[in-house]
């Protein structure tokens, strides 16, 4: 007897979610998936999972889901159905008119981290192959692109340091500007596993986030500091390892620059950057802070996890190289227990960075610039490239609005609710002639959209992720695609309309291409992934097998780099208008805007975002919890509920930015990382004030 619901087969896939990238069984009966059970074998997660991979993909079959492409001359018109065909010609007329009225680089396209790598290399090939420019930028814009930055100046590679198994053997873990408990759960239970065997805990966090405090774990040191003060807290953690003598001048000596290393340490030296002098500035016990310092450098192996808390900063890049400075200084480089290890939001944002998203790269983190690179793919693919780098995605917004750039293409974002200064975002897509939505729901941007592509969920194709630890990992097809066409043949469509002849039969010609053409991808291919089950890039002739551990014998620029980066506050300043502090984080139920945890069915989903107050500032303005509050900030305002928690400190105020009623980008400022444009999401000056809801 078969009971309803009792699975026929299974496929072993990845979970596309968060950016520890667990594999699952999808186990299904035809067409049904039945249930996602965490499989055993994967290396990220060893038959862990967390509540949004195993129980969020119900969203995949859910009623907005969008089946047909759909077009409209004018935003102010209803949308109408068509063909994949018309969908492809109308989208390809468009951009050709809109080139040869407004010029080549009027138009250009947005990839996305939540596809797999060979869609976004497709996406990224058809701008600079199709359109004929570099005006190509990724939704890592927006979290981590300052971690590309930062860690190719350094050590020369965009990348986290080690393999998610390193930290069983760290002594010490220092965590900065990251929530592993509700942003990357499944490894945070690695990382507590090795806290309860006896590893000491740094947190450097505004928030008493769990880690601080939760059962059988107790953060040695919480450094709670002022939002916005990273790079001064960094600074003088280094102030108190190299005034104290506990720099490891032998590995500083044999693997950096011993130069730049000495300028470095003289700045950090100077008694402007003590805890002591620095304390008005970050807020931090100077004690506390040099104690934290010292255990850091002298606890044994030191291994140091960030997130967006250091990235979405004014100074994200300067924090990332402050961290890379700290870990060469100790010598926490280089082997199992230590390195630099970004904590990935998105489930391919490693990926996208990877496969040349950015305006100024092609794959591998080669600069478009560099010839020899560029006539690598140029004989591949039989165009001439443009040797300029193209527009960033606030880049082209503002051009937008200037009037001289006019079609986007968009894979996979909601630029509307995800970026920064929204009615920007919403004057600049205004301001296009056509712009091509191409995802699952009709989000918030395709409110400006002229032409609609339905998307596939990860369930509907064959692919590959790359985790925050650099492991490419097999993503399989499970279903068909809804729409009848899986988001690498929806951009090979609008290709061909163009008439750039590809002809890929499977993304693992895809892929074939792609380790063609990038050095640290050369070994890879969907037969060894299948044969290995994973691969960490580098994966090379000489390390066939992919590289757990980064820069053992050498750093990949060659010599280390230190570089000082002196603390620089953010122009946003707290003042009589706007005496508190906002930040933003996640909760483990949700994921990013809520596109897809909010359409599953499951009651552990919160319903709303809340804004979390210290009891001081609550009671300064009468407020208690589960009042209703108006947040302003000098960009805009909405209403949410207070939820009053000494986890904040006085003068800081916390929330989550999942639900699109919350708006959480209407409050966020125009200021960026100075580097990259990285959007200052964490520190926005505002006010709280008892409201009656919205
Ligand atoms: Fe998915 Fe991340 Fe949860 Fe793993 S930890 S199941 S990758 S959301």
């Amino acid at each position: 007897v078969v009971r309803v619901g009792t699975p026929d087969r299974s496929v072993v896939t990845t979970c596309a979610y968060c950016g520890v990238g667990c594999t699952f069984r999808a186990e299904m009966r035809g067409e049904q998936l039945v249930r996602m059970v965490p499989w055993k074998e994967g290396k990220a997660n060893r038959g862990h999972s967390c509540v949004k991979g195993r129980f969020a993909w119900g969203y995949a079959n859910h009623q907005e889901r969008v089946r047909n492409p759909m077009i409209r001359e004018r935003i102010d018109q209803p949308w109408r159905e068509v063909s994949w065909g018309e969908a492809f010609a109308y989208a390809a007329s468009e951009i050709r008119r809109i080139q040869a009225q407004y010029g080549r680089d009027s138009v250009g396209g947005i990839t996305s981290s939540r596809c797999t790598n060979e869609e976004t290399f497709l996406v990224q090939k058809l701008v600079r192959a199709g359109f004929g420019n570099n005006n190509v930028d990724t939704c890592a814009r927006v979290c981590h692109s300052p971690t590309g930055y930062g860690l190719k100046t350094t050590f020369g590679t965009s990348a986290g340091t080690q393999d998610f198994d390193s930290v069983m053997a760290s002594d010490v873990i220092l965590i900065i500007g990251a929530n592993p408990t509700d942003g990357h759960p499944v490894f945070a239970s690695r990382m507590k596993q090795r806290l309860r065997q006896g590893a000491r805990l740094i947190v450097v966090d505004p928030r008493r986030i769990d880690m601080v405090r939760t059962p059988h774990i107790e953060a040695e040191h919480h450094l709670p500091l002022r939002p916005g003060t990273n790079v001064a807290v960094l600074t003088a953690m280094a102030h108190v390892i190299v005034t104290e003598q506990l720099a490891n001048e032998a590995f500083i000596r044999e693997r950096c620059d011993w130069d730049e290393y000495q300028h470095w340490a003289e700045f950090v030296a100077n008694p402007r950057n003590s805890p002591e002098a620095l304390q008005p500035v970050t807020t931090v016990d100077p004690q506390e802070l040099r104690a934290a310092a010292r255990l850091y450098a002298t606890g044994g192996n030191g291994a140091i996890y960030y997130g967006l808390g250091v990235t979405e900063h004014s100074q994200g890049s300067s924090t990332v190289m402050a961290i890379a400075n700290l870990a060469m200084a100790t010598g926490n480089i280089g082997r199992p227990g230590v390195g630099v290890n970004p904590l990935r939001g998105q489930n391919n944002v490693q990926g996208a960075c990877d496969m040349g998203s950015f305006p100024h790269e092609l794959s591998g983190y080669r600069h478009i610039s560099d010839g020899e690179t560029r006539s690598l793919f140029e004989a591949d693919w039989g165009v001439t490239l443009d040797p300029e780098p193209g527009l960033r995605i606030p880049n082209m917004l503002d051009a937008a609005v200037e009037g001289t750039f006019k079609a986007l293409y968009i894979q996979g974002e909601d630029i509307l609710q995800s970026d920064p200064n929204t009615k920007h975002v919403s004057a600049g897509l205004a301001a296009m002639e056509c712009v091509i939505v191409h995802d699952l729901f009709l989000n918030e941007t395709a409110n400006y959209a002229h032409i609609f592509l339905p998307g596939s969920t990860f369930l509907e194709k064959d692919g590959t992720f790359t985790n925050a630890e650099r492991r490419i990992q097999p993503v399989r097809k499970v279903m068909r695609p809804l729409n009848g066409l899986a988001d690498w043949e929806v951009t090979m469509g609008l290709a061909n309309a163009l008439d750039l002849g590809w002809d890929y039969a499977h993304p693992s010609e895809i892929m074939d291409e792609i380790a063609r053409l990038t050095p640290s991808f050369a070994g890879v291919s969907f037969a060894r992934l299948d044969a290995l089950g994973s691969m960490q890039w580098p994966a090379t002739a000489e390390t066939p097998d992919g590289t757990p551990v980064m820069h053992i014998d050498g750093f990949v620029r060659g010599k280390g780099k230190f570089v000082v980066t002196d603390y620089i506050p953010t122009d946003e300043k707290t003042g009589p208008r706007f005496p508190l502090l906002l930040t933003t984080g996640r909760i483990l139920s949700q994921y990013n805007v809520g596109a897809q945890t909010r359409r599953t069915e499951n009651v552990a989903w919160h319903p709303e975002d809340l804004l979390e107050m210290h009891p001081v500032d609550a009671e300064d303005r009468g407020m208690k919890d589960g009042d209703w509050a108006r947040l302003a900030s000098r960009a805009g305002e909405t209403t949410l509920r207070v939820k009053i928690t000494d986890r904040v400190a006085p003068g800081v105020v916390y929330t989550t930015f999942h639900h699109p009623a919350t708006q959480a980008n209407v409050i966020t400022t125009d200021y960026s990382d100075w580097a990259t444009n990285c959007p200052e999401y964490k520190v926005t000056a505002v006010q709280v004030a008892p409201s009656n809801g919205p």
